[in-house]
Formats: C-alpha cells, sequence, structure tokens
C-alpha cells in the first residue's frame, strides 16, 4: 500500500518548471521570470513494506514562506518559488491521520536536501535516514547553505546512512543500491549533484519514484529540464534512464510535484 501525501503547495515560475536558455542566463531566466505554475503538490510517498514503513520525502513546514535572508540572493530564490502550507498540512499531522505515528517510521528516504523534501526530517527521531553521499556534501556546511540548501534546519539526529550505490548495475541504471526486498535506490544526480530516486517492485507492480528528476510524468515523457538543475548533461541522461525503465517495466510513475499522482494511484 503507498499513500500519497502532499505537504501543502507549490507554485514555481515557468522558466523554473520549463528551463530556457544557458548558463547563467538560464538561472536568471528562472528566478526573474513574471509568469507562474499552477499550485502543483508536493508529495511525500508512505510505502508499507512488510519490513516497516518507508517515507520518501519529508515536505515542507508551515513556516516555509517566511523571509531567509541568507544567502543573499534567497528572497530571489523565495519569489520564484512560493509555499502554501497550514500546520495541518505538515507530515507528522498527516501521518497520525493516516492512523501511524512519526515514530513509527523507519526508514526515511530523501531524494535530495531541498527544502520541499526536508522540511519534515525532525518529525522522524527513530527513524534511519537515506540520503545520497553525494547530495549529503553537497549539502552539507557552508557551501551547502549557500548553494540554497537549508541545512540549518537539520535536526541535530540527522546523521543519515549515506548511499555509495555499491550493489552494480540494475537494468539501465550502471549503478543501484537495494534498501529492502524490492526496494531499489538508483542514482539521477543532475537535478542536484546528489539526487536519487526509488523504485519499488511489489506484488506484480513496478512503481517509480522519480523525485524532482522529473517533476510531473509529462514532463519526464517530454525530456523538460527544469531551470535550476546544476548538470543539465546529466539532468538528461538521468530522464532517459528513468523513462526507459518506466516504459519497458509499465512503471507507475509517481514524481514529487505532480497532480496526476493519486489518480495514477488510484487506476493501478
Ligand atoms: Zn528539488
Amino acid at each position: 500500500m503507498i499513500h500519497a501525501i502532499t505537504t501543502g503547495y507549490v507554485r514555481i515560475t515557468k522558466a523554473w518548471a520549463a528551463g530556457r536558455g544557458k548558463g547563467l542566463g538560464r538561472l536568471i531566466n528562472t528566478l526573474l521570470d513574471k509568469e507562474f505554475s499552477d499550485w502543483l503538490p508536493i508529495w511525500c510517498f508512505l510505502i508499507e513494506h512488510p519490513d516497516g514503513l518507508v517515507l520518501i520525502d519529508t515536505g515542507i513546514r508551515s513556516n516555509a514562506s517566511d523571509p531567509i535572508y541568507f544567502p543573499p540572493y534567497m528572497r530571489l530564490i523565495q519569489r520564484a518559488a512560493q509555499f502554501q502550507i497550514s500546520r495541518e498540512q505538515e507530515i507528522d499531522c498527516q501521518i497520525a491521520a493516516l492512523g501511524y505515528s512519526s515514530k513509527d517510521i523507519r526508514y526515511v528516504i530523501t531524494t535530495h536536501l531541498h527544502q520541499d523534501h526536508d522540511g519534515g526530517l525532525g518529525f522522524f527521531p527513530n527513524a534511519e535516514f537515506i540520503v545520497s553521499r553525494a547530495e549529503y556534501l553537497a549539502a552539507k556546511g557552508l557551501a551547502g547553505r549557500m548553494g540554497g540548501y537549508l541545512n540549518h534546519h537539520w535536526p541535530d539526529f540527522f546523521k543519515p546512512r549515506l548511499i555509495d550505490f555499491t550493489d552494480g548495475a540494475f537494468g539501465n541504471f550502471p549503478q543501484s543500491q537495494t534498501l529492502l526486498d524490492g526496494l531499489m535506490l538508483v542514482p539521477t544526480h543532475g537535478h542536484t549533484p546528489g539526487h536519487l530516486s526509488v523504485i519499488l517492485e511489489q506484488q506484480g507492480k513496478s512503481y517509480l519514484f522519480t523525485g524532482d528528476a522529473a517533476y510531473t510524468e509529462a514532463a519526464l515523457l517530454a525530456g523538460t529540464l527544469d531551470g535550476i538543475s546544476g548538470d543539465l548533461a546529466q539532468a538528461a541522461l538521468a530522464q532517459e534512464r528513468l523513462r526507459d525503465y518506466a516504459l519497458s517495466h509499465h512503471s507507475l510513475i509517481l514524481p514529487s510535484h505532480d497532480p496526476a499522482v493519486p489518480a495514477r494511484l488510484q487506476k493501478a
């Protein structure tokens, strides 16, 4: 059983959703575009696995729209990505509404450490956190903070298991790591330096949690790259591998910001 939980909503500039231009110009277009996307969900996924409850991403907190003054360009980023969330929509409240406690979660996998994915880390003191090593290294410290990672919000107990993808090839992914029976992690960097995606094969079905490697199924199928990916060539390669996997395994595609996720899950 998979529960899709949106922790509030985000809207981003149109040039953030679908990048325009190259290099610095692409970033400027992303941050200064005056046109915005619709309000999009911020999905977290709760998986009932025989080995325990697994949460993919933790969403944002209800203070996500408070002004952030460091680094200096953070206000530009906050203008270009706007959040809407109430306290009741935070991940702990919604897990409670499903009849579980945050303290019951065994694993918290973060696809990457952007603020709309790592906001709720502090609700899971008993979980083992799973992050790719490359992502953790990129996000920590002053360099991480300058890169827009809000690592000052991480709880003291955030000491993640760092994933190096040492289990060899999986399908068309040259590297992978199996976390639990039927639950695999694959590197899909590009959006961020250590982004990962999650594949679940359960009861004859295949589920593909792309994270932000593609915001929607349509973006994945069309090869649409966002305006903030640091490495466009890698981002394109990650999408190609995800697309090939999904099409050859008839996977249910579950991106982090796709409004059609509930309908897709219901049909499965
Ligand atoms: Zn992201």
